[in-house]
């Protein structure tokens, strides 16, 4: 697709793409092929959100603006919320900012004692080596992560594929899980905002919260000073779309949209090919224009 050179205009019908992962966490792509990928997909506005790592940034937004795709710098930090995983997705962040980058290294510390652990418990399942083969599709030494074995097992033919991984290994009660303790709520959101980000709240349907729960969840991320939440997220299905969209609507929080594409072959949806953000929405992207990345010679509306 030729580069368009008309203003930019943030409205919420703009095909943003906000959310994806390279080589630098657990995607199977570079930063650079992203942005070339995106580009031929009709995105409009790109960002890149590693897990816990900003490591891409650079070459990521060199890559997109050579193309002429405006950008937006992210990180999709990995917090510990009422002894569960969450996702607090931060864009538009400076990813030089000290606090933030020394908060992500001290987040990601840990993984390699844990991915040891996980393979231990791999082994006394009666599947060895899993450490070195998960490493195998390690870029990032510092990021090796559950897809990492995930690749792994579904490479050994344990299982078919990367759904099948994660619903008989990997997860609570299942071989290969081990429990851990990432960053707080409070750091996650303080460090997005410290370095000029907004923090969203990443897939909420995924958690599986139960309401109270999720309203608790909502309530201390926005008294915090988080303010966003994925709407459109490839890990949602059209009904939590609705769902979301609602809470977003009623709590008066900006609306984001991303495919959280980690790689053509393992992704459900592709970078791009996600249903548009309800006209009624504010978009998380409305309250960016000053942190997004603009190819030489273009403006917003
Ligand atoms: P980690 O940060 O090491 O705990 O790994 C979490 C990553 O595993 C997520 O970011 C996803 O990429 C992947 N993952 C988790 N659950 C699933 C699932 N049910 N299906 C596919 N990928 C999953
Ligand atoms: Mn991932
Ligand atoms: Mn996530
Ligand atoms: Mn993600």
């Amino acid at each position: 697709m030729v580069p368009s050179s008309a203003p930019l205009s943030l409205s919420a019908g703009l095909n943003a793409d906000l959310h994806c992962h390279s080589t630098v966490s657990d995607g199977t792509q570079s930063p650079e092929w992203l942005a070339q990928h995106a580009h031929d997909n009709g995105v409009e506005l790109w960002a890149l959100t590693d897990h816990d790592e900003v490591g891409g940034i650079a070459r990521a937004r060199a890559a997109a603006l050579a193309l002429g795709l405006p950008f937006l710098a992210g990180v999709e930090i990995s917090i510990t919320w009422a002894d569960k995983t969450v996702h607090i997705v931060g864009l538009g962040v400076d990813e030089q900012n000290p606090t933030l980058v020394e908060g992500l290294r001290r987040t990601r510390g840990g993984r390699e004692a844990r991915a040891r652990d996980m393979a231990a418990q791999l082994a006394q399942a009666g599947i060895p080596g899993a450490f070195e083969g998960a490493l195998h599709y390690v870029d990032n030494p510092d990021l090796i992560s559950r897809s990492h074995f995930a690749r792994f097992l579904v490479e050994r033919g344990i299982c078919k594929d990367m759904g099948d991984v994660f619903h008989h290994y990997l997860t609570e009660g299942k071989p290969g899980f081990v429990p851990h303790r990432w960053a707080s709520l409070e750091d996650a959101v303080g460090w997005i905002r410290g370095a000029g980000g907004i923090a969203v709240i990443a897939h909420p349907a995924r958690y599986g919260f139960p309401p109270l729960q999720e309203d608790a969840l909502f309530d201390q991320f926005c008294a915090l000073g988080g303010e966003g939440v994925e709407v459109v997220t490839g890990s949602h299905t059209p009904d939590e779309c609705l769902r979301y969209r609602d809470r977003a609507l009623a709590s008066h929080l900006l609306a984001s949209r991303g495919s959280d594409f980690h790689s053509p072959r393992e992704s459900r949806l592709d970078l791009g090919t996600l249903p548009p953000l309800d006209a009624h929405l504010t978009p998380v992207w409305q309250r960016l224009a000053s942190r997004i990345a603009l190819p030489e010679g273009r403006v917003l509306a």
